[in-house]
């Protein structure tokens, strides 16, 4: 069948689409099994992604990224998903965290941040949930309190993906703890040499085992008032709100990847397995199965372009930003499902890329707000 050629992708998109696919099956799914015992992948692949140009992409050249559009790395995180692995926090560190610092930084952060991003050596994280706040955002507890030229930090943060290896967190906390969403407010948080910030659990999931996924916390940690994000304080929850469109197109290009690649996994493996005299793939509901999965993963394909042309054009509407994030990741864990249910018990088995799509898809549905977040902000626009 002929491949989707999405009108976002131009020939330098797709040129770095190659190669980003084969940086990830070279650099993480080849080595899948040592990631998964760490729960972390090494410093060096970060730094093979700088060299390569896949950090960044979108970040100007002058502070270090590689000067492209959103598409650029939007090709990054279609690339991952296609490679069946996830477990690498690139879309955290490259497509989330350093549009915060270019959007709302200084000109001394930018300069201070983003060229070690891009190149790797500086390795950052987000942290908005906390035990007791993950949708209801402006719930959460973590405090920043003013004390002279410094604030002091106190609070707690969970499921933080690449938390107990960043060197930087962009951090939510309160600067006004009885303003509610008014109080919020985004802070950078060098974390090398720390005094007060603690590593807790890299925590056990049900998949992207390789991935660093981390609890911190943060007691009467000094950070200076220069480490704010925006020129006032309580402008958090509306730069969080204005990025997440962004977030929600990266989950979608992952789903689409992602999809894509378990459709085309299961029909190469049903048409070599052989049962009852014939390949798996002569069952009429084999075939079938897998004409309705590849008309899914195509016409989420086409609502994806749909979605990045629009914001590409600064027109993206939030309510289709959470369609796609909602609909893509509800669509790649029932295909994906379903192809399982097609290679029979070896599916199950973690030698198979299947498998592993399967427990790292689950999550899509979870994080980068939950798909019921995403129905209730579509219901808002009706
Ligand atoms: C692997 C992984 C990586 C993550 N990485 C990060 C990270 O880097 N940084 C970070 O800050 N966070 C991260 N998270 C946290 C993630 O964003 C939250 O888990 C998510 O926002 C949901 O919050 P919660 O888990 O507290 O669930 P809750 O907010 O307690 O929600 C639980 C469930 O309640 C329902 N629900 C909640 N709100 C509504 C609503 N408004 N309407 C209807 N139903 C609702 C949904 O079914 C939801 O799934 C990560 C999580 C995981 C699992």
């Amino acid at each position: 069948m002929k491949k989707y050629l999405p009108s976002w992708h131009d020939d330098e998109v797709s040129a770095l689409s190659e190669l980003a696919a084969g940086f990830f099956e070279r650099e993480v799914v080849a080595h899948n099994e040592k990631w998964d015992a760490q729960h972390r992948i090494d410093r060096e692949v970060w730094l093979k992604a700088g060299e390569l140009g896949l950090l960044c992409c979108s970040i100007p050249e002058e502070y270090g990224g590689g000067g492209g559009t959103f598409a650029h790395d939007l090709a990054v995180f279609e690339a991952q998903g296609y490679a069946g692995d996830l477990a690498l926090g690139i879309s955290v560190h490259s497509g989330i965290v350093p549009h915060y610092i270019a959007e709302y930084g200084t000109e001394e952060q930018k300069k201070t941040w983003l060229p070690g991003m891009a190149t790797g050596e500086i390795l950052t994280a987000i942290g908005m949930t906390e035990p007791g706040a993950g949708s209801d955002l402006k719930a959460i507890k973590t405090t920043a309190i003013r004390d002279g030229d410094d604030y002091i930090v106190n609070g707690s943060k969970t499921f933080i993906t690449n938390g107990a290896s960043a060197d930087m967190i962009v951090l939510v906390v309160k600067t006004d703890p009885k303003a509610g969403a008014k109080g919020v407010s985004l802070l950078i948080v060098d974390l090398r040499d720390c005094q007060g910030f603690v590593v807790g659990r890299v925590l056990d999931k049900v998949g992207q085992h390789g991935a660093d996924t981390s609890e911190l916390s943060f007691t009467d940690v000094r950070v200076p008032v220069s480490n704010l994000l925006g020129d006032a304080e309580g402008q958090g929850f509306g730069q969080l709100m204005a990025q997440l469109v962004q977030e929600r197109l990266i989950i979608g290009a992952q789903a689409s990847g992602a999809m894509n690649r378990a459709v085309q996994e299961t029909i190469a493996y049903t048409k070599s397995r052989q049962a009852f005299g014939h390949s798996l793939f002569e069952f009429q509901n084999t075939a079938f199965e897998l004409a309705e999965c590849q008309t899914i993963a195509r016409t989420c394909e086409v609502f994806l372009d749909h979605c990045i042309q629009s914001h590409l054009r600064g027109e993206l509407d939030p309510s289709e930003a959470a369609m796609v994030k909602y609909w893509l990741t509800e669509q790649q864990c029932a295909v994906i499902d379903r192809c399982v249910q097609l290679y029979g018990g070896y599916g199950y088995m973690r030698e198979y890329l299947i498998a592993r799509m399967y427990e790292d898809a689950r999550v899509q549905k979870i994080y980068a707000g939950a798909n019921e977040v995403m129905k209730g902000i579509i219901a808002k626009s009706l």
